[in-house]
């Protein structure tokens, strides 16, 4: 079921979009070489204690999980393109890390990815960066009252397409409110002018992600985290966003 928002509830949800912000900068600050993926899912597991939030991730257990997932934090490094399981692993120099974060706050979820480079990167791991922030601001752009679900996936799709991408549709955007997953489904590629209407209240997460050299993915042996089939890097970006008559409110946006 697709629900619109009122604009009380849309005041109601920024907390928890300013504090999802909150973390992915302080996660990105704290990451870094020499860094372990496990003490990025301890900062981010202490900053939700500390703001009295509750995790969407960690017993989240879908049909695509192996088990619940247990961690509070997504971390996808390099092959890895979604789902990341946070385990026992330190930072490298020049690793491209997504990391993905979802919490519920007063009730409302925000849900938001950033993807960087630790140490010395390479031009192509930024290159793939910029263009799928690119196409997440595209994403954002077409995102307007009167428009349709189509337009923000054919926005996404053809910057990938100028890049020279392939797009793996398997996974996308989706709705959020008092629950992380909700309809409307979001894909990464579509047909302008189809799709679900965009009207005022719709709250719903843009999140593109697209790999070096390939569109497809494989499940690596934890259980969760999606791996690219030829092991070339990935990267990841989302932003919670809200349609209002005035334009798309962006409301993981990072200060
Ligand atoms: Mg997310």
């Amino acid at each position: 079921m697709i629900e619109l928002r009122t604009p009380a509830e849309l005041d109601a949800m920024r907390p928890a979009g300013h504090f999802v912000a909150s973390v992915l900068t302080a996660l990105s600050e704290a990451a870094d070489v020499g860094v372990n993926l496990l003490e990025l899912d301890a900062l981010a597991h202490r900053m939700i204690r500390e703001r009295g939030a509750e995790s969407c991730y960690i017993d989240y257990h879908p049909s695509f999980g192996a088990m619940p997932f247990g961690k509070v934090l997504c971390t996808s490094v390099n092959d890895a393109a979604l789902h990341g399981l946070p385990h026992d692993y330190v930072l490298r120099d020049g690793d491209l890390v997504s990391l993905d974060f979802a919490v519920s706050v007063d009730g409302w979820v925000a849900d938001s990815a950033v993807s960087l480079v630790v140490g010395t990167p390479r031009d192509e791991d930024l290159a793939l960066i910029e263009t799928t922030e690119r196409a997440l601001a595209a994403g954002i752009a077409a995102a307007q009252a009167g428009k349709r679900m189509g337009d923000v996936s054919a926005a996404i799709g053809a910057v990938a397409r100028d890049a020279g991408l392939g797009i793996n549709t398997d996974f996308g955007g989706h709705g959020v409110g008092r629950t992380m997953h909700g309809d409307p489904h979001v894909p990464n590629d579509g047909r302008a002018g189809r799709g679900y209407p965009l009207k005022p209240g719709l709250v719903f997460a843009i999140e593109p992600w697209f790999m070096h050299t390939t569109d497809q993915i494989f499940t690596d042996p934890d259980g969760w985290t999606l791996r690219s089939l030829d092991g070339s890097r990935s990267a990841h970006a989302e932003h919670t966003i809200a349609i209002t008559k005035d334009g798309p409110i962006i409301l993981t946006a990072r200060h």
